[in-house]
């Protein structure tokens, strides 16, 4: 027995299913979840020592690698300080101030502590906001797991083959319309019958939890188009594209104005920390200003303002992101060109610092059918032969893959070497 999976059945007795996560559990892929001990830059360690080049990043936010020297000072030194209080602190201007400055349409901004309570939060102002009931939501996209959006969502969802969970009450999910990601003719379909009782749309810019799909030219324009003329509120969730895209997120690379955005761990440098930001106008309907209620005892805890802070300066560098965008797209030619060379049908979609692979014989992925369609069998062994090697990928062929600031070509050559490898066993069946 490795150790892992000794830990993994000592977790099973008072964790259900010994994880806290659902998608931690390997239950896609198979075999026992890694227990991890430590990590640093490019690499994670899991409880023997065993290095793992690291393609999941804590599912995203380590875009500066992990625990960066900058970060954890800045962690420690908010330690020192205490832990919480409970009361406002400069910390929290500060980074509202930055987030502001950073993001386009963003005049004001909420801190909570994850995605899901971000989400939530938006989807509850966009109601307030336009007194209506309805949201839109895609087929595939993910944002969390609260009762309105676990409606035919991804992620974990998806994996489980659970398309919406039992304890969503059926009257909140009748007011979830759920739409095809990338199809703007079904959108202006909706929006043309529904649009009177739509409150908002929810989107990730780029889809990162039914692997890696890039919006289809024209999509989030056609979404931008329709929210305007029904009045229903533009929610761009950037829990997983924050920063990831530069600076301004997956917004600000393809110049759509969102109303309110979402974002996640990585502002927190991978504490965890979400937010909801926007038009001030929106933004005044929040309590205590406005009427519409939402609050978080921890919510802009100091130690995680700090990390989001360091994170950011570290962000802010000139040059940051183009050795990033470059590793990224070359990863994914190499293992386009490692597969071809095997013979294995395999195709991979790069965005920003995001990146999916797919086993299929089609040239492009661009929907979820696509993604539904591919071969999650040569998926689950490709998981475990790059694992077995020394890379780590996220355990469900319906994720995205992270790059990091410090990964080296040496990690992207290795990873491609590997691959080169468990494709050729692959082909060799
Ligand atoms: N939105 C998106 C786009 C996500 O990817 C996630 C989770 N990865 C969430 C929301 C929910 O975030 P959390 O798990 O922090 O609640």
């Amino acid at each position: 027995m490795t150790t892992s999976q000794q830990l993994f059945e000592q977790a099973k007795t008072h964790i259900p299913g010994g994880v806290n996560s659902p998608v931690r559990a390997f239950k896609a892929v198979g075999g026992t979840p890694l227990f991890i001990e430590r990590s640093e830059g490019a690499y994670i360690f899991d409880a023997e020592g065993q290095r793992y080049i690291d393609y999941v990043l804590s599912w995203g936010p380590m875009l500066v690698g992990h625990n960066h020297p900058q970060v954890r000072e800045a962690v420690i030194r908010q330690c020192e300080k205490g832990l919480s209080f409970g009361a406002p602190t400069e910390l929290e201007t500060q980074l509202a101030d930055r987030l502001c400055e950073i993001m386009p349409n963003m005049d004001l901004v909420r801190m909570v502590n994850s995605g899901t309570e971000a989400t939530m939060s938006a989807i509850r102002l966009a109601r307030g906001y336009t007194g209506r009931d309805t949201i839109v939501k895609f087929e595939g996209c993910y944002h969390g797991h609260s009762d309105s959006l676990l409606v035919k969502a991804g992620s974990g969802a998806l994996t489980l083959g659970v398309p919406s969970s039992p304890g969503v009450p059926t009257a909140l999910a009748d007011h979830t319309l759920t739409l095809t990601y990338n199809d703007a003719e079904g959108l202006r379909r909706a929006f043309a019958e529904h649009g009177e009782a739509i409150a908002c749309a929810i989107v990730e810019p780029v889809a990162g939890n039914m692997n890696c799909i890039p919006p289809e030219p024209g999509f989030l324009e056609a979404l931008r188009e329709v929210c305007t003329a029904s009045g229903a509120v533009l929610i761009l969730d950037e829990v997983m594209t924050g920063f990831r895209f530069g600076l301004q997120g997956a917004q600000g690379h393809y110049g759509i104005e969102a109303d309110l955005t979402t974002l996640g761990k990585v502002i927190g440098g991978g504490m965890p920390v979400g937010a909801f930001g926007g038009k001030r106008e929106i933004m005044e309907q929040i309590a205590p200003l406005g009427p519409v209620y939402q609050a978080g005892t921890l919510s802009g805890n100091p130690i995680c303002m700090a990390a989001g802070l360091a994170t950011l300066d570290i962000l802010s560098k000139p040059g940051f992101y183009d050795p990033l965008f470059a590793r990224t797209a070359l990863l994914c030619e190499d293992m386009e060109a490692a597969a071809k060379e095997a013979g294995v049908p395999f195709t991979t979609n790069s965005a920003g610092t995001m990146f999916g692979g797919f086993f299929t014989g089609e040239p492009r992925v661009t929907n979820y059918q696509q993604v539904m369609a591919c071969d999650t069998a040569a998926f689950n062994r490709f998981f475990h032969g790059m694992l077995a090697q020394g890379v780590y990928l996220a355990p469900a062929s319906y994720e995205a893959g992270f790059m990091s600031a410090a990964h080296t070509d040496a990690d992207i050559e290795a990873t491609v070497e590997a691959a080169r490898r468990v494709f050729a066993g692959l082909a060799a069946g």
